[in-house]
């Protein structure tokens, strides 16, 4: 059975006193929760992952990191490596957030040799994609997110599916207060199974978590996280504040 998973996506969030903090107060607030079959993730900027990771130590919550570069090592200034999140205990790493492709050239044929970092280091990734508002107007969203699916994805093993969790964030809903409704997320989310479970297989597309991203806040998580194909979500601006975040897992 594919897990059901809210993740927080901190971004350029919180110093190192901040982080600990909100692993503390989330902690705290999930403690008694009955968490079957579903994943807390937070994402804390690089600098602050180990500390993250320690404050989280002895709970539930998972903490990874925000991108990772593709390279082993060698002269890449500012870019952090496998190798390195893997030292201090991060196992799963967000890709290709609409962020990083926006304001940092990310493309698909660089996500693809991150994806294959990611597989040849035994990691697990965050996989987002989506169409922006011009895609959606004319019609174009499924051609959109079926190419970054292919031409990111698709060349993997069927085997390499158990390491990939799917996060359709449709760039309009980013930030902007804009949802997607849960009739629109469960459209997309079915129709990525469907192009799964044609290019590999049932098992594989069923296995798959796909998280919806987009302006989820408390007051339309439950909608948005009722839907079949929707497995949870990777949430921004609702994870800096415990309280929505902790409804938000709630809602799940
Ligand atoms: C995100 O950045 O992945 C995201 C979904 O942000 P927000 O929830 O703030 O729209």
């Amino acid at each position: 059975m594919r897990s059901k998973i809210v993740a927080g996506n901190w971004k350029m969030n919180n110093n190192n006193k901040e982080s600990i903090q909100l692993i503390e107060d989330l902690k705290a607030a999930i403690k008694n929760e009955e968490l079957s079959n579903t994943r807390v993730i937070v994402a804390p900027t690089f600098v602050n992952l180990a500390t993250s990771i320690s404050a989280a130590n002895g709970s539930s919550i998972e903490v990874v990191a925000q991108n990772m570069h593709q390279a082993k090592n060698g002269a890449y200034t500012g870019e952090i490596s496998a190798d390195m999140l893997k030292a201090i205990d991060v196992k799963t790493v967000i890709l290709g957030h609409s962020e990083r492709r926006t304001y940092f050239n990310e493309t698909d044929a660089s996500l693809a040799e991150k994806v294959d970092a990611i597989l040849a280091n035994d990691l697990e990734t965050i996989f987002c994609f989506g169409e922006l508002l011009e895609d959606r107007k004319s019609d174009n969203h499924f051609a959109v997110v079926e190419s970054q699916l292919k031409n990111a994805l698709f060349h993997l093993e069927a085997s390499a599916w158990k390491s990939i969790v799917l996060a359709y964030e449709p760039v309009w809903a980013i930030g902007t207060g804009e949802t997607a409704s849960p009739e629109q997320a469960q459209e997309m989310h079915a129709f990525i199974r469907s192009i799964i479970e044609k290019k590999y297989n049932k098992e594989v597309a069923d296995g798959v978590s796909i998280l919806y991203g987009g302006s989820v806040k408390p007051a339309n998580a439950e909608e948005i996280f009722s839907k079949p194909d929707v497995d949870g979500g990777l949430i921004g601006g609702a994870a800096l504040k415990v309280a929505d975040f902790t409804a938000i897992i709630k809602a799940i």
